[in-house]
């Protein structure tokens, strides 16, 4: 009789499915989890952001504060893979923050504030000091060279609003946004990549999401972003600084178009400008007659 019930406990340990995420909108439950988990790490975020230690965030510091339970919840989206996702982004590794960055500090910003005047609420434009951003020394010098040659062009240049993450911080980032996406996962991989996939923890591809002076930074219009000067400029010659738009309008990967998110990536710029090269050469134009002096 022992045996047949340890018999029948060991099957049904076999039976009954691993506790999973529903990938297409979370249960209440795990809803009010993700809730309690980010009202426990957001301290946490900007304590290392005020402390500027950010980059190096690792799994085991998200970890720290978490019970048992928790920290098991959390790591179910670390396991994640990209085919239960349905996004086809190729995997870039897991970054912890050790390699060579070097900080952007006191990047200044426009922002708009709600505040009450007389009773009244009014819009006033502040500056903001953006976050310290981190950037590999090769991405970090060909960024303000690019920079530099656009405020030579147009008078205007892009800030960095988000460089390097480690793949905890990117976890905390999706967990975060979950809210924003209905708590779907299947809908918020479209915006936010899984800790691995990021390009911002990609060193090797270092990705740089920009905002420009005024504090636009696609969010939460992007048309206000693609249609800035400072973007027609990338768009015109970024290619020719090694950097690259990693999710353009309708990108066949499953990501939404984020026209603010370049990668420094020299291989695919050279390939984009090959593209953009005239297929016929001036001198052969003239020889065919369409130019007339
Ligand atoms: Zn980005």
């Amino acid at each position: 009789m022992r045996k047949l019930l340890f018999f029948l406990l060991v099957s049904l340990f076999f039976v009954i499915p691993a506790y999973a995420l529903d990938l297409d909108g979370l249960s209440t439950e795990d809803i009010q989890m993700t809730r309690q988990i980010i009202s426990k790490l957001q301290p946490v975020i900007r304590e290392r952001d005020s402390e500027e230690s950010l980059a190096t965030l690792t799994f085991k510091d998200l970890d720290a504060p978490l019970t048992k339970q928790e920290k098991k919840f959390l790591k179910q989206f670390r396991n994640l893979s990209r085919k239960e996702t349905g996004i086809k982004i190729p995997w870039r590794g897991l970054s912890t923050g050790e390699n060579d960055l070097i900080a952007i500090k006191g990047q200044r910003v426009k922002d708009k504030v709600r505040v009450r005047k007389e009773g009244k609420l009014e819009t006033v434009i502040v500056d903001r000091t953006l976050p310290p951003q981190y950037l590999p020394l090769t991405a970090y010098q060909k960024y303000f060279e690019m920079m530099a040659a656009m405020e030579k062009d147009i008078g205007k240049r892009l800030y960095v609003d988000s460089g390097y993450r480690s793949s905890a911080f990117q976890l905390y980032l999706f967990v975060y946004y979950l809210r924003n996406h209905g708590f779907s996962v299947k809908e918020t991989v479209r915006y936010v990549t899984l800790p691995g996939y990021s390009e911002h923890g990609d060193p090797g591809h270092q990705a740089i999401d920009f905002i420009n002076r005024d504090g636009i930074n696609g969010d939460p219009h992007v048309e206000e972003f693609e249609c800035l000067p400072e973007n027609l400029w990338l768009q015109e010659h970024a290619q020719d600084f090694g950097f690259v738009l990693s999710y353009p309008r309708d990108c066949p990967d499953g990501i939404t178009y984020e026209p603010w998110h370049w990668r420094y990536d020299p291989k695919a710029a050279r390939e984009v400008a090959k593209e953009k090269a005239p297929k016929v050469k001036t001198n052969d134009r003239l020889k065919g007659g369409t130019c007339k002096n």
